[in-house]
């Protein structure tokens, strides 16, 4: 096995003079120097080959006993010399001072045909940052993380990766719903890769330490590796630039969330990427039923602070606060108004052109927005699953007339389709028809552009929760079944037909498929 490191992060980024994993307070720093937990007995569950191959390894290393060591922590690889950053952060909208890799360790950046990947371990023990928390990751967890990174990367959602699954032969004290059961539950350690974790946390938090020397090193560094098109000597006109080019891909990654039906549930400043990647996959969820007051999230049930409908809101707070850890190196708020001044409406251009795409209208009319705003009332009226309807609304023969009949698989409630619900899905379905009609292409040629961008399968909250209750029970098979299937989303596989339906009833109210903590 041979992974070519070469370190980015920490050759370019100031170190804590202090090793070890003592809880502290890191100033004047970027990252401490810190060493993985050896685990009692590592046992491979699941790697993603397609993962394997980006950073140079192929399957016969995943198979080896030092691919094991190496990411469950046991053993560190020739070249890397792991460390945890130090990043904070707005937690629910308020400002939470130092968080940090409480329990992820990077690796280091190794490099293959000419990209470079951070490799990160979650759940391979404590570091400085694991403030009360135990450094530790727990088995259902690193599935819903190992599973829905591969499956938002084939849906061509911007995200983190996941290299490898693997249980640590230990055991970690959870308390799942906050409740006072605290039980044991299997540890597994997860490898994330990534271009960069840089979070909007890990400027903010130089910021707040008024760090400008640091937080100049930090955008250097950010602009250098993965905006390079932002550069310039000036420092304050590459930030600006950085700020801009953060916006763009913040806004892309949310249209990206909003076209699959992604809540991520935790939208806090240290869960936000740098690169406009989805990270930290926690208490996130599918919609099921289309509803832009849903939540999976139970720690955010009274807010809903971070419900689907609320999430490009939820990015531009997110981005504003990263614009004031930005202004010392401009000492000029311009720059940044006038980004976040454009921010909704662009991002609202955005996202009706993404749902141009899901209806098969490729021209762009102005009405258009009546239209799409229509059919998101209309969606909410009766529970309408968003995945199915759109897939079916593919499929649809337009030489027949009962358009909402085909289209009737989505309904959860079928005899709720009456009176004045009836009558509004029948007027948007007629406003539909009419707009369709105005359209150059051929009906078939939309159609095929639309099962693109509607997939068919995605990874619904239940499907993970089956497959942590087999693994839990040690058996695998399911999450090598759900990544398959996963990784061509918008096939139809029609022996994965079981996987293309609504969700079942007992899943409604369920820990884990509908509810989900923090807890992890
Ligand atoms: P999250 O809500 O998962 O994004 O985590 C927020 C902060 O808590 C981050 O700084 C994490 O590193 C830290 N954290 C979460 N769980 C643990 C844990 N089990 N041990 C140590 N730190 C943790
Ligand atoms: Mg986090």
């Amino acid at each position: 096995m041979k992974l070519n490191f070469k370190s980015l992060f920490s050759k370019e980024l100031s170190a804590d003079p202090i090793e070890g994993s003592a809880r502290r307070q890191v100033s004047d720093a970027s990252f401490s120097w810190v060493k993985t937990r050896v685990p009692s007995a590592a046992k491979l569950v699941h790697a993603s080959k397609e993962t394997a191959a980006l950073v140079g390894l192929n399957e016969e290393d995943l198979r080896s006993d030092e691919f094991l060591d190496v990411f469950s922590g046991k053993k560190q690889a020739e070249g890397s010399v792991p460390y945890a950053m130090c990043y904070g952060g707005h937690q629910f909208g308020s400002w939470a001072g130092q968080l940090g890799d409480g329990r992820a360790i990077n690796l280091g950046e190794v490099e293959h045909q000419n990209k470079s990947w951070a490799l990160q371990l979650k759940g391979a023990g404590e570091t400085p940052y694991s403030r009360s928390a135990d450094g530790l990751a727990v088995l259902r967890s690193s599935i819903r993380e190992h599973l829905c990174s591969e499956a938002m990367h084939a849906l061509g959602v911007p995200t983190t990766r996941s290299l490898s699954l693997i249980l640590t032969g230990d055991e970690v004290l959870r308390d799942v719903m906050y409740n006072g059961n605290a039980a044991y539950e299997p540890g597994a350690v997860v490898c994330r890769v990534a271009p960069s974790f840089v979070r909007f946390g890990n400027f903010q938090i130089l910021a707040a330490r008024n760090n400008i020397k640091e937080l100049e090193r930090l955008v250097q560094h950010t602009v250098k590796h993965f905006y390079p098109e932002c550069q310039h000597e000036d420092i304050a006109i590459s930030t600006a630039r950085l700020f801009k080019a953060v916006c763009d891909k913040t806004s892309e990654m949310i249209v990206e969330w909003q076209r699959v039906g992604f809540v991520h549930g935790v939208m806090n400043t240290d869960n936000m990427s740098i690169l406009g990647e989805t990270i930290d996959y926690g208490p996130y969820g599918w919609l099921d039923d289309y509803d832009h007051n849903w939540t999976p999230n139970t720690t955010d049930s009274g807010q809903r602070r971070y419900r689907f409908g609320n999430q490009a809101y939820i990015a531009n707070w997110n981005l504003l606060q990263l614009a004031n850890a930005l202004y010392p190196l401009t000492n000029d708020p311009e720059p940044f108004e006038s980004v976040l001044k454009s921010f909704r409406g662009d991002h609202h251009s955005a996202y009706l052109n993404m749902m141009r795409t899901k209806l098969g209208l490729s021209l762009r009319k102005d009405e258009d927005e009546d239209l799409i705003l229509d059919l998101e009332r209309c969606l909410q009226l009766s529970p309408c699953d968003m995945s199915i309807f759109f897939r079916e609304l593919s499929h649809i023969d337009w030489t027949k007339q009962e358009l909402l009949q085909q289209v009737s698989k989505a309904f959860y409630v079928p005899s709720s389709l009456v009176g004045d619900t009836l009558l509004d899905w029948e007027d948007w379905f007629r406003d539909y028809e009419a707009r369709w009609q105005e359209e150059a292409e051929s009906s078939a040629v939309r159609q095929e552009g639309m099962r693109k961008v509607n997939p068919k399968y995605v990874l619904r909250n239940y499907m993970a929760q089956l497959a942590i209750e087999a693994a839990e029970a040690g058996n695998f098979e399911l999450i090598n079944e759900l990544h398959e299937l996963l990784k061509q989303p918008y096939d139809e596989q029609m022996e994965h037909e079981k996987w293309y339906a609504q969700r079942p009833d007992w899943a409604k109210n369920k820990v884990g498929s509908s509810m989900l903590s923090c807890s992890s």
